[in-house]
């Protein structure tokens, strides 16, 4: 049985416990409304660890816009069955005022809460189409860090970008180990998104090009296609539909982030966009690769 708390001082309290008597502690931070995407990553924590720990909060302090936040799907019981039936043992949420007492109770205050800064990778792209995101993902995922003392932190590489700033905060922290797991996509090859919620029927089959465009551009790479401007132009052909409002579309090299977008011929990219699918803004990405992994595997 999955336990529920209320409070993350409750939460803390269980993570103490665990880690006192010798067991390793996997906590996978969401904001809910919780799909198959997710669960994922409770799954390889529940593998990997002796107890795991889903964290539920809509952190308003990452939202540039008050509306994507007020209109955020929440179902926090459906999360609880959800989690319990990958037999995840503690499910977690709380207000702000709760994760940062510094506030005193006064949920208006964010000046009292110290902003962490989120470190260079989080320059361009979301974090410059999303004005503090990062600023907002660092402050609570540190926070998070501090009360659980998690051995493990599991992330999806839906959110790439992200994943490169907590594994920088992680390693300024000294702890914990950041486990990044791959994005999970229905058939159609939507990945899946609580964003996604906000789809109509017709809106979800437009969001299916975001992952063609990738896939194509994936395809003309393994075909020797090298020019990163040739790439972006396989991509963008898929998004060019009335309904999607392209953001961004860039190549970078995850090992040289900070270079910014890639032009040129280019030896290693993963492709990242961003799109606006009616009231839905869709966030993917993927690693231009030879193939070479899953033959590994
Ligand atoms: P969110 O609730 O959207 O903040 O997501 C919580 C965590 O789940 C983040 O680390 C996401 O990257 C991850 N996640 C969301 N969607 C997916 C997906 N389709 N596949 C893998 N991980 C995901």
């Amino acid at each position: 049985l999955t336990r529920i708390f209320g409070s993350p001082r409750e939460a803390a309290e269980w993570a103490s416990e665990r880690v006192r008597a010798g067991e390793s502690v996997g906590l996978v931070p969401t904001m809910g409304a919780l799909h198959e995407g997710h669960l994922q990553l409770v799954r390889e924590s529940v593998r990997e660890n002796d107890a795991t720990c889903v964290s539920v909060f809509v952190n308003p302090l990452q939202f540039d816009q008050g509306k994507d936040f007020a209109s955020y799907p929440r179902n926090l019981e459906r999360d609880a069955e959800l989690v319990e039936s990958v037999a995840c043992d503690v499910l977690f949420t709380g207000a702000l005022t709760d994760f940062f007492p510094e506030l005193d109770g006064d949920a208006s205050r964010w000046d009292r809460i110290e902003s962490i800064d989120p470190g260079p990778r989080a320059r361009g792209l979301e974090g410059e189409h999303r004005s503090g995101h990062f600023e907002g993902v660092a402050t609570i995922v540190r926070r998070l860090f501090e009360l659980i003392r998690p051995t493990r932190a599991y992330f999806g590489e839906k959110d790439f970008q992200q994943t490169l700033v907590v594994t920088d905060l992680a390693e300024s922290m000294g702890a914990p180990v950041i486990r990044v797991i791959p994005t999970f996509r229905e058939a159609s090859g939507l990945a899946f998104s609580s964003r996604n919620a906000r789809l109509s029927e017709q809106q979800r089959e437009l969001a299916t090009s975001l992952s063609r465009g990738l896939f194509s551009a994936r395809d003309a790479w393994r075909g020797g296609e090298r020019r990163a401007d040739q790439l972006v132009a396989c991509i963008r052909a898929e998004l060019e539909s009335p309904g999607l409002d392209v953001e961004y579309v860039e190549l970078r090299d995850p090992d040289r982030w900070e270079a910014g977008a890639l032009s040129g011929e280019v030896d290693a990219a993963r492709a990242l966009i961003a799109v606006d699918v009616g009231a839905a803004r869709l966030i993917d990405n993927l690693r231009l690769d030879d193939g070479a992994d899953e033959l590994r595997r």
